[in-house]
């Protein structure tokens, strides 16, 4: 049975696992859909050892087919685009009755699919990249001293799949070259050498690739990619490799204004969906390794935010430039905030900016606090704000306790003591908060390293500082 775009996305909008639609969930998050009645109803669940921190890691087992398959997910703790998809993929084959029977079967008959779901829960708790030992769990394929990496390359040896599937996610800042658009997916057979040779297996991984592609063209042309192909000798997908699985790294990068990612996910979704049916079916053996190798690499020229054309000015010598802003997370207990900085400064005429603006003919403004009065967030009314952002200031400071999600809530800066920065020029790695206008108006504000625009009214309502 073949799935053409329709199938993916009725599959997709049937089966989406609504209980993870925030990125930051957590282990204590998947626990209960890892126990509950309904996913074992056609996977064998068995945990197969536990994390530092005694956290649990499970393998899902489907189908008993001869083409032995591995998928883990979230090695990385921040990267969990690809387990959401994973339990979207479990509801899924847990399905009947939908029309998709016939392809179950055949999936279960040609396929046996073992899932490691978020291999690294210490790492999901802190959302962080490393592990709880502050290992990165990618670069101990080789060494094998963390528990998590341990217990991966003993189902390795155990399962000695035909076919593994390393899940990730990548920075929201890789382009297709020469385009603003962002990368939604990419892709790669990892090199197992230097030379980056081409054996069987890494050949029928690039054919998977092509097979992935084709389906992911239909729904983001233009937007997928392959990822740095450098040989990782300490890496896990390149080891993978060289053990004998062809194997496919799937990068989930982003998509303009899905900040959970869930678009990406559905992306994900459908490729490991287009991957299961190639192999099952044996059609991805015909695809040609130059359709691999024809997918344009990431490029990384993209900001959240490009000023272009900005006229700065220091001991009385002006000169123009283009500065590049990005927004980045900065993980509190269970919250965080966005801290927007200024990344670079000069001529980034063949950089991109998710918003883009040419602020020709208009010059810096350094940011003030204002310190008159001391506010209360309860009491903050938008008119009060964008009365204060005309007048140049960035900041205030209020009475009340404030917490990390508050922090980025407000199109302000918002401080309980008096320490701000204010800067004559814009400086790299400060704190993007400045203005923009002419020596009569203020006419944009960049406020925590988000634009601004002082014209347009605010609906009376804050809207997470993106007006
Ligand atoms: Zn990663």
């Amino acid at each position: 049975m073949n799935l053409v775009k329709e199938d993916f996305i009725r599959a997709f909008s049937l089966y989406e696992e609504k209980a993870l639609r925030y990125r930051r969930f957590k282990h204590a998050d998947i626990l209960p859909l890892l126990q509950g009645k309904e996913i074992s109803k056609r996977f064998t669940i068995e945990e197969i050892g536990r994390s530092v921190e005694d956290r649990s890691i499970f393998k899902l087992k489907y189908g008993q087919g001869a083409i032995k398959v591995l998928l883990w997910s979230q090695m990385h703790g921040d990267e969990p685009t690809a387990t959401m998809a994973l339990f979207d993929l479990f509801n899924f084959f847990n399905g009947e009755a939908d029309g998709f029977d016939a392809f179950r079967k055949v999936i279960a008959e040609k396929l046996t699919l073992y899932f490691i779901p978020m291999l690294n829960p210490d790492g999901a708790e802190r959302y962080q990249r490393r592990t709880a030992m502050d290992v990165d769990m990618n670069r101990d394929a080789r060494a094998v001293a963390t528990v998590e990496g341990a217990l991966l390359k003993e189902q390795a040896m155990l399962l000695e799949p035909n076919f593994a599937f390393n899940l990730h996610n990548q920075n929201n800042y890789y382009n297709i070259p020469g385009t603003a658009t962002p990368v939604t997916i990419s892709l790669l057979a990892p090199a197992y050498d230097y030379a980056r040779s081409v054996n069987e297996v890494r050949a029928d991984a690039m054919r998977v690739i092509v097979g992935i592609n084709k389906i992911l063209q239909e729904f983001i042309p233009n937007a997928v990619a392959k990822y740095d192909d450098e040989h990782t000798p300490r890496g896990f997908g390149d080891n993978f490799q060289k053990w004998g699985a062809s194997t496919i790294l799937i990068e989930s990068g982003a998509f303009a204004g899905d900040t959970e990612k869930l678009e990406v996910r559905k992306y994900n979704f459908i490729a490991l969906l287009k991957a299961f049916q190639e192999i099952a079916s044996g059609s991805y053996s015909v695809h040609d390794i130059a359709d691999y190798n024809a997918i344009p690499f990431n490029d990384e020229k993209l900001h959240d935010v490009l000023i272009r054309n900005l006229s700065i000015e220091r001991n009385g010598k002006k000169m123009l430039v283009d500065v590049g802003i990005r927004q980045n997370e900065k993980t509190v207990v269970d919250d965080y905030y966005v801290e927007g900085l200024i990344e670079d400064i000069g001529d980034l005429q063949d950089f991109y900016g998710y918003t883009d603006l040419d602020v020709e003919g208009l010059q810096f403004i350094p940011a003030k606090l204002y310190s008159e009065r001391i506010f209360s967030l309860a009491k903050l009314s938008p008119s009060n704000v964008v009365k204060l952002l005309k007048q140049g200031f960035a900041a205030i400071r209020v009475s009340d306790k404030v917490d990390a999600g508050m922090m980025h809530s407000f199109p302000i800066q918002i401080l309980t003591d008096t320490h701000f920065e204010s800067r004559m020029s814009p400086l790299i790695g400060d704190d993007a908060d400045f203005f923009i206008g002419s020596d009569s108006e203020i006419r944009y504000a960049l406020v925590n390293g988000y634009l601004i625009d002082l014209k347009v009214e605010m609906d009376g309502k804050f809207k997470n500082s993106i007006l």
